[in-house]
Formats: C-alpha cells, sequence, structure tokens
C-alpha cells in the first residue's frame, strides 16, 4: 500500500511485525537488564540494536513506533514512567538554570507543583498566562524565555487554546512549544500538525483506556528530539514490558472506545445544560462553550471528560449528589472504561486568571456504560441534591 495509512489503520497496523516474532502478532514482553555480545568487537562497535535493559527492548520499540506514526511527523518518542513523569521530563530537557517557562493557568494541578518547587529549586522561573491568551502571549516573552507548555483544553475547566497561533510566535524567537494532549489524544488533535515541538500524553488515560497501567509519552518534532532523547537517557527513566503491552494494547481500540465516550459525553452535556441543578457545562464539543468554534478549527473530536457547575454552592448538597451515584466512582484519573465523578476546586490552583463561579465544580468521566443508565444514575443524584437543599432550607 502507498496510500498513507489512515488513523484507524494505524491502531491497527503500526509496528504489528509478526516475522520479528515467530509468527504472533505482538511482540513478546522482553524483560531484562543485561544483553550479550557476541565479540568485544560487537560491544565496542555500538551497532547491536539492544545493548542494555534501560536503553530499550522490541516491545518498547514497538509502542514508540506506533505512537510515532498516530502523532504525525514525529521524529521520535520517549516512554516515562507516567504522565507526570512524561510532562517534567519534557519541561527539563528543554530548560535549565536561568531560563523562563509559560505555563497556562489551568494546567494539570501536579504540573504547576512542580513548576513551583523541583523547577524553582533549579531556578527555572514560571509565569503562568490566561490559556485564552493566543498569540498575545508574545507580550509575556522575555530574553530568557525557553519554552511554552500547553494543555489544551485546559484541566477541569476546559479552556481551549489557540495552539497554531501560540506556536508561531514562539517559533520566531526560537522558544519550544510543549503541549500536554492527554484529552484529545493525537486521534483528536495531532499537535506536531500545529507547530507544537513536543507532544506529551497521560497514556495511563486514553492509550492505556482500561485504568490498569501507568505510562507517559513525548513525541518529538525535529527541534526537541536529540534533547529529550538525551535528558530521558541521563536520568535513566524505564517502563517495564507489562506496562507497555497493556498499553499497546488499549492503543488498538482507542479509536472505538474514543466515537462511544464522545457521544455519550455529548449526549450527557447537552442533557446537563437543561437541569434546574446546573449553572454552566464545560465540553468543548458544546455550541455554547465559549472557545467552540476555536475546537471546531482544530480539533477532530472530543473525548469523555468534562465539568458542570452546580447552582447550589453548598458543599452538602454536593455530596448528598456524588456519593449515591451508582455507576459513578469518586476517584482520580480518567480514562479508563468506567464513569467517574469528582468534586473539583480550581480556586487553588488559578493565579493568572479569576475562578468566579459560585457553584460547586463537578468533573465527569463518561465511560463506556449505556448513556441512559448513566443519565438515570445523575438524574436520581439531583433528586438526593434537591432533597437535601429543601431540607436545609424549611
Ligand atoms: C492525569 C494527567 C496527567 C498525569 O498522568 P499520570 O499518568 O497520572 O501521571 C498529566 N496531564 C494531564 C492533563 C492529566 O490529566
Amino acid at each position: 500500500m502507498t496510500k498513507k495509512m489512515n488513523d484507524r489503520t494505524l491502531l491497527a497496523h503500526a509496528a504489528v511485525n509478526p516475522s520479528e516474532h515467530h509468527g504472533f502478532i505482538n511482540p513478546a514482553l522482553y524483560r531484562g537488564s543485561t544483553v550479550a555480545f557476541p565479540t568485544v568487537a560487537a560491544l565496542a562497535g555500538r551497532t547491536q540494536p539492544y545493548r542494555y535493559g534501560r536503553w530499550g527492548n522490541p516491545t518498547s520499540t514497538a509502542l514508540c513506533e506506533a505512537i510515532n506514526a498516530l502523532e504525525g511527523g514525529a521524529v521520535g518518542t520517549v516512554l516515562c514512567p507516567s504522565g507526570l513523569t512524561a510532562c517534567t521530563t519534557a519541561i527539563l530537557a528543554v530548560c535549565g538554570a536561568g531560563d523562563h517557562l509559560l505555563v497556562p493557568d489551568s494546567v494539570y494541578g501536579p504540573v504547576r507543583h512542580f513548576c513551583d518547587t523541583a523547577a524553582r529549586r533549579m531556578n527555572i522561573e514560571t509565569t503562568y498566562y490566561d490559556p485564552r491568551i493566543g498569540a498575545g502571549i508574545a507580550g509575556l516573552f522575555h530574553p530568557n524565555t525557553r519554552a511554552v507548555f500547553l494543555e489544551s483544553p485546559g484541566s477541569g475547566t476546559f479552556e481551549v487554546q489557540d495552539v497554531p497561533a501560540i506556536a508561531a510566535v514562539a517559533h520566531e524567537r526560537d522558544i519550544f512549544v510543549l503541549m500536554d494532549n492527554s484529552w484529545a489524544t493525537p486521534l483528536f488533535l495531532k499537535p506536531l500538525e500545529l507547530g507544537v515541538d513536543l507532544s506529551i500524553m497521560a497514556a495511563t488515560k486514553y492509550i492505556g483506556g482500561h485504568s490498569d497501567v501507568m505510562l507517559g509519552t513525548i513525541a518529538c518534532g525535529p527541534r526537541a528530539w536529540e534533547q529529550v532523547r538525551d535528558m530521558h537517557f541521563q536520568v535513566g527513566q524505564y517502563v517495564g514490558p507489562d506496562d507497555v503491552t497493556l498499553v499497546l494494547r488499549g492503543l488498538r481500540t482507542l479509536d472505538v472506545r474514543l466515537q462511544r465516550h464522545q457521544e455519550s459525553a455529548l449526549t450527557i452535556a447537552h442533557w446537563l445544560e437543561q437541569r434546574p441543578e446546573v449553572s454552566r457545562v464545560f465540553y468543548p464539543a458544546l455550541p455554547s462553550h465559549p472557545d467552540h468554534a476555536l475546537w471546531q478549527r482544530d480539533f477532530r473530536g472530543a473525548s469523555g471528560l468534562l465539568s458542570f457547575v452546580t447552582r447550589s454552592p453548598s458543599s452538602d448538597f454536593v455530596a448528598a449528589m456524588i456519593d449515591g451515584l451508582k455507576l459513578f466512582t469518586i476517584g482520580y484519573s480518567w480514562g479508563g472504561f468506567e464513569s467517574l465523578a469528582l468534586p473539583v476546586d480550581p480556586r487553588s490552583l488559578r493565579t493568572a486568571t479569576q475562578w468566579t463561579e459560585t457553584g460547586h465544580l463537578i468533573r465527569l468521566h463518561i465511560g463506556l456504560e449505556d448513556v441512559d443508565d448513566l443519565m438515570a444514575d445523575l438524574e436520581e443524584g439531583f433528586s438526593r441534591l434537591r432533597a437535601v437543599e429543601a431540607q436545609k432550607n424549611l
């Protein structure tokens, strides 16, 4: 086949090489530290494809190749033990002492924590910016600005960023552009095609897809590949073959899972908008979302994570609603087959923008269950909320 494969075909065929694995469709789980060399000359020659466990094996190569293919234009991918280490490794690969880093105010909380603690201790200075700043980010560039980090849509609050506009002004100044693309995955947004240098994912979420594994990926365009590969190598990051295999298995069904997540999330988002207990719904695929046009321009779909604000300002009412849910589990992370509910408070995590909603923000991950069952569960939750509210108002 000479035509470039479409994503669905890539998911089924990328890095599937039975002839290299005794005919088996999937690669074996290569466990190991020592790799044998036939001669001293082979050891010295450094041409043997695998030379030590930490530096990769045929199992990890398969996942890296599949991610390279899917990310479109990636010259290389490294695997990290979690999504967070992928974010921090990417930052440390391009920033050093004395450098300035720009990070969106809506960034994943633990990345903010890293910037405010470990990165600061290394004399990397972070400025948080309004995620909706667009090309205006140029006004925040200092002579020592080394990198701009993006995450779109933002954690919890779902602001969509103008990726091409930010990338264009950053590249005029030779500034690296890093993006956390966990929400969309490369099926719904391809950061490298929009000018991003490092496309980061918590594969823990949709790529793994089954809540049974943690892993992060950094797919690199040509500008940043050497630096990322060196940093990953220098600090000695490694992911074991069991976890790599689980992520590779999850990847094969990413498209069908995301289609269901998207369809059900959109149905529930529309339904939530009509609920009297809800004041706002944050989901970029909704026409009412403030960045809907930008999402439509750049994204090819929306995944299963959204949030809404309750009209009621009381946390007791919110607990009454969430505690009794039967199909929505209370817990961190998302991207698995199951639905999740989590109260989140962005107030303590915003410094460049203001969170002015008076109600409670609740994040939902819409899983693969039947959407009518999910809405019935939420509906009962809203009834509990109203009952507690009515009791209080007596
Ligand atoms: C969960 C998450 C991460 C971190 O992934 P882990 O595998 O949990 O470390 C990074 N970025 C975003 C946007 C996330 O939601």
